[in-house]
């Protein structure tokens, strides 16, 4: 039995991996979850779950969800509520893998300890990768933790790569990645019209159902923007090595092109359980619940080139890359306090690139070499995106 522990459990991406894992109680048991504040489905996911430990961060979330432990047949739970707690659930002797599943910067700390205490890392929090690239990869390699990327791309491209390669090599043969992407709700909107477009249509993706901040990451393509950045990282390519690649129909998750003309694709139907069921049963596979794919049924396939016109967000994060540094860390950053203001109904959603950009404008490149010099860059970001939405909504 492997012990796992899922940080963002309530999450989309703690969902799936939850179902996955009622289907292989037997290889399974669940050591710990956590949530921000969703504590009535974290109640009924303990119940049927039973972990040892839960984190609740919000402080009266978590005193209320102790309160209703109480005189419950799961009161022996224990209640953990600091934010030092995800790192210490993410770290206990009896996990061997952690779904680092919680959305954005605050998925960082608990994800890097995860990868300091040699753990098999399933990966779905892009953000942390992006922010903090190689001080997360050399925490990995340093420890022996063994990385496997959950985002549905780069499992695909994980499970294309020669036979056993591990995360944070460079394989020779590959002169290529073919990442791919829907292009989200707007793809075929006139650029006009984006400007008008509310939340309930950003979050409304065509063919995932995901959490709200990605869903607004896809409509902009800053998701395939730090996906990039994300492969990058975890397969130590160049960004003029990655080609973003649009494919409507969200059947290949995306192909590398070897150097002898043979390009490998990862098919499937669009479920996150998929690549979460790849990487919980690796180097083996198991049964993920998702129907099989009905060939027929697709058709077609289509590809395009992206337009970065229409989506200047992935300029932005090519732009970030390229100068390397702090300053993918600024972008995500930046992008996480637009997005949330555009879900507020703050800005526009053609205010969102604006914002990043001018957001970059105001930093002077220098090196992400320490944890530190990253968390207070991350800070600064988010402290001048909202004096920049500010000034533009006043
Ligand atoms: P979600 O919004 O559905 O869930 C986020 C989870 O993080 C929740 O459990 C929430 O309680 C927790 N959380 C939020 N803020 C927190 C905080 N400050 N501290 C601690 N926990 C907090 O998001 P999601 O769609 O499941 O995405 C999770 C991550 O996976 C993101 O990084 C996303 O980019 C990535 N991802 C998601 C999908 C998908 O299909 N949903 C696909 C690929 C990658
Ligand atoms: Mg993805």
């Amino acid at each position: 039995m492997k012990g796992i522990c899922i940080l963002g459990a309530t999450g989309s991406i703690g969902v799936s991996t939850l179902d996955v894992v009622t289907r292989h109680a037997d290889l399974y048991n669940v050591v710990a979850l956590t949530a921000n504040k969703n504590i009535d489905l974290l109640y009924e996911q303990c119940l049927q779950h039973h972990p040892e430990y839960v984190v609740v961060v919000d402080r009266e979330k978590a005193l209320e969800f102790t309160e209703r432990l109480k005189n419950s047949p799961i009161s022996d739970i224990k209640v953990l509520s600091e934010v030092q707690s995800l790192e210490y659930v993410a770290t206990l002797d009896n996990v061997d893998s952690v779904m680092a599943a919680i959305v954005g910067a605050a998925g960082l700390l608990p994800s890097l300890a995860a990868a300091k205490a040699g753990k098999i890392i399933l990966l779905a929090n892009k953000e942390a990768l992006v922010m903090s690239g190689d001080i997360f990869m050399q925490a990995v390699s340093e420890s022996g933790a063994q990385l496997l990327p959950i985002d549905s791309e780069h499992n695909a491209i994980f499970q294309c790569m020669p036979a056993g390669y591990k995360s944070g090599n460079h394989a020779k043969q590959a002169r290529r990645i073919l990442l791919t992407a829907s292009g989200g709700p707007f793809r075929e909107m006139p650029i006009d019209q984006m400007a008008n477009v509310t939340p309930e249509q950003a979050v409304a993706h065509p063919n995932w159902d995901m959490g709200r901040k990605i869903s607004v990451d896809s409509a902009t393509m800053m998701n395939k923007g730090l996906e990039m950045i994300e492969a990058c990282i975890l397969f130590a390519m160049k960004p003029d090595q990655i080609q973003v690649v649009i494919h409507p129909q969200s059947i290949i998750h995306s192909m590398v092109d070897y150097i002898d003309g043979t390009v490998l694709a990862q098919m499937g139907n669009p479920d996150m359980r998929v690549p979460i069921a790849y990487s919980m049963a690796w180097p083996e596979r198991f049964e993920s619940g998702v129907e099989p794919l009905n060939i027929f049924d697709v058709r077609r396939m289509d590809f395009e080139q992206p337009n970065l016109e229409r989506f200047p967000c992935l300029r932005l994060a090519y732009k970030a890359i390229d100068l390397g540094g702090i300053m993918p860390t600024v972008l995500n950053a930046a992008n996480e306090i637009a997005v949330e203001a555009f879900l507020n109904e703050q800005i526009r959603f053609t205010d969102i690139p604006l914002i990043i950009e001018r957001c970059m404008d105001k930093f002077e490149i220098k090196p992400a070499s320490t944890l530190e010099i990253i968390l207070d860059i991350d800070k600064q970001a988010r402290v001048l995106s909202e004096q920049i939405i500010n000034e533009l909504i006043h």
